[in-house]
């Protein structure tokens, strides 16, 4: 496989180095903007198997992709899961494997993922209170968020949590932020995006979550330091061990500086997460595709990538595949 030495870009000229990839669409919880209730789970025979998984990812690695983010549904919910995380490990193009978590099975897994290779986890934190946490999930079993915290950091990953802004946990927005008071962590709030489930309201922005944040740190300023490539804009306070971060894709649309392009767990590659667009990598690799075959369909995939989202707006092709089967 001749590699492409520098990341592969778009048609708009970005430079396309990192890859989401759900590894399943079943989950231990049920959160209302996200999992339709009583929806089937896909088959377990659809969903690409880990040698799968590895094989697109060194070839996308080929391509230049760099980093690599494992999500789902809830990702530790499938069967060897670090397993996974020791396969991408001896990719040597990939220097970042990071994970999506709800952080239920979290402290299970920590060290065992950590040994594996993984570098990052961002742990997916609505509430930090019990009977919100079952409105929410529609679940019981909250974690302890700050024992889990203390450990991630602990082990020596970077550590973000990510809270969707609902009406549900308004009131809580700067007690949650206040984790990174706390803790050498980003803290990011995350507008709904009207996909599957989710439903945007107008009420619930970054701006409005900057404005409750700016109430409790009056010196809440940009931080000088932002990682271009992140959706998020970051922020500190004198007080904040870590930083907090708004990620508005609703309102302050990033898809200039966007790097990434999506593996579902069914093995459809996405090249933008708002479009039903992809092309069927499965189907390729199951039906005997060479690298070489599989490297030509990813590059004019990522080299199709839109310029920008469609959310809010009325198009045909607008994805309808709800947010656990594509991984956020
Ligand atoms: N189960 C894992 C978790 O919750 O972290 C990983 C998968 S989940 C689909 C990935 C992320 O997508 C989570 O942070 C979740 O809050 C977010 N998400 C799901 N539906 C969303 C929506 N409609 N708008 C914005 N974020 C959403
Ligand atoms: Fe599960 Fe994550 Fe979706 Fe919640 S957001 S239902 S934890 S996949």
């Amino acid at each position: 496989l001749v590699s492409a030495g520098d990341a592969v870009t778009d048609q708009f000229g970005r430079n396309i180095k990192y890859l989401r990839v759900s590894i399943t669409d079943r989950c231990n919880l049920k959160c209302f903007y996200c999992m339709p209730h009583g929806a089937p789970a896909v088959q377990h025979r659809d969903i690409l198997r880990y040698e799968e998984i590895a094989r697109i990812v060194r070839i996308a690695a080929s391509l230049g992709i760099t980093k690599v983010r494992i999500t789902g549904g809830e990702p530790l919910v499938r069967k060897d899961c670090v397993q996974l995380i020791k396969m991408i490990r001896e990719i040597p193009e990939i220097d970042t494997i990071a994970m999506t978590t709800n952080g239920i099975l979290l402290p299970e897994y920590l060290s065992e993922l950590v040994q594996a290779g993984l570098n990052a986890v961002n742990i997916s934190l609505d509430t930090l209170q019990r009977q919100r946490f079952r409105a929410i999930t529609g679940c019981d079993g909250i974690p302890d968020w700050k024992a889990l915290l203390r450990c991630c950091v602990q082990a020596g990953i970077t550590t973000k949590t990510n809270t969707v802004l609902l009406a549900e946990n308004r009131e809580e927005w700067a007690e949650i932020a206040a984790l990174a008071q706390e803790f050498p962590i980003c803290v990011r709030f995350i507008e709904q995006m009207p996909l599957g489930q989710g439903i945007m309201d107008e009420q619930h922005t970054a701006q409005a979550v900057l404005e409750q944040l700016r109430g409790r740190w009056s010196d809440l300023r940009p931080a000088e330091t932002q990682d271009c490539s992140a959706p998020a804009r970051y922020y500190t306070s004198g007080k904040l061990m870590g930083a907090v971060g708004v990620i508005a894709p609703m309102t302050h649309r990033f898809c200039r500086s966007c790097d990434r392009v999506r593996l579902t767990s069914t093995g459809q590659l996405k090249p933008c997460l708002s479009y039903a667009t992809h092309v069927d990598v499965r189907a390729r690799l199951r039906g005997g595709a060479s690298d070489e075959e599989i490297q030509e369909l990813l590059r004019q995939s990522i080299y199709q990538k839109p310029a920008n989202h469609c959310f809010g707006m009325q198009t045909d092709d607008a994805e309808r595949q709800t947010m656990n089967r594509i991984g956020g």
